[in-house]
């Protein structure tokens, strides 16, 4: 403990030293943790606390629009503005409120058996009674009965998330593939899309808390910069590892490898052999 009685909390290393010995390296990162937790608690009661307001707000501007008394133009056009960035606000602050259930591990500990072949069928008819006037070619394959162990909440925002992007990134009348297969052990994820590609340099931020490759076109889009920060803390909670490959010209391709839940197998008693 330290004098002022908190948890200390050492990083150790080790490294070779010379030729034959080795060198211990301890460093207290107690304040950066507690930094760290009170930063994610100021994130967590602003963003409650701005709820009611915007609430408020948008109640009022509904009111408005709806209300009978006929509105000189420039009003209704103000009203329609404050309206969408009302919308848009309320969007930041529930992705705020999601990151910072899942920096908390608020979920982590309701774990269960998710078949995600299941929840992806779901999502996948959702999103495709949402394009029904075809924007997107949106085509899936999805093997039945995959199960991984954990929290359906949190995997359904994660692949929801990638897909949406996918979506919201390709431009009219792009193709979209959703796939779900195994092989022996793992189970993998896959959203390939034929939008305007991630530069390389580029690949290893976008799990950045408010990274945006392009804020201008992110914003039209309705985007946060949230989504895949929210997405890489939901696979530290379940193994999960995400690749993203492209040529940073024509499509991208998402993928997630999650351990497979296997069937336990029945065992058999031995048979006595004369
Ligand atoms: P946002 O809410 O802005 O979409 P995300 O964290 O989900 O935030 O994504 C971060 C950034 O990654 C996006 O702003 C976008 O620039 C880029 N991005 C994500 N998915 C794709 C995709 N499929 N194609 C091109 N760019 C993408």
């Amino acid at each position: 403990r330290s004098p002022i009685n908190h948890e200390l909390e050492l990083e150790l290393r080790l490294m070779p030293y010379g030729s034959d010995q080795i060198l211990l390296l301890a460093r207290d990162v107690s304040k950066l943790r507690r930094l760290e937790v009170m930063r994610r608690d100021f994130v967590a009661n602003v963003s409650h606390e701005l709820k009611t307001p915007l609430t408020v707000v948008r109640g009022y501007v509904e009111m408005m629009q709806s209300s009978n008394t006929e509105l000189a133009p420039q009003w209704q056009k103000a009203f329609t503005s404050i309206a969408s960035q009302v919308s848009r606000m309320d969007r930041l602050v529930d992705q705020l409120l999601v990151l910072s259930r899942v920096e908390n591990n608020i979920e982590t500990e309701h774990q269960q058996t998710v078949n995600l072949s299941a929840l992806l069928f779901s999502i996948m008819e959702d999103i495709l009674w949402l394009n029904q006037e075809p924007q997107h070619e949106i085509v899936h394959n999805i093997t039945p009965d995959l199960k991984i162990k954990g929290n359906e909440h949190e995997l359904k925002s994660a692949l929801l998330n990638i897909i949406a992007n996918a979506i919201a990134y390709t431009p009219a009348r792009g193709v979209i593939s959703v796939s779900l297969t195994a092989t022996a052990q793992k189970i993998r994820f896959s959203v390939k899309d034929n939008g305007p590609g991630i530069q390389a340099a580029h690949i290893n931020r976008l799990t950045e808390r408010f990274f945006r490759v392009d804020k201008s076109r992110s914003r039209d889009t309705g985007g946060s910069g949230l989504g895949l920060a929210i997405v890489k803390h939901v696979l530290n909670h379940h193994q999960g590892e995400l690749s993203i490959i492209s040529d940073g010209k024509s499509g991208s391709e998402f993928i997630i490898h999650f351990t497979q839940e296997l069937a336990a197998k029945p065992s058999v008693a031995p048979v006595a052999v004369d």
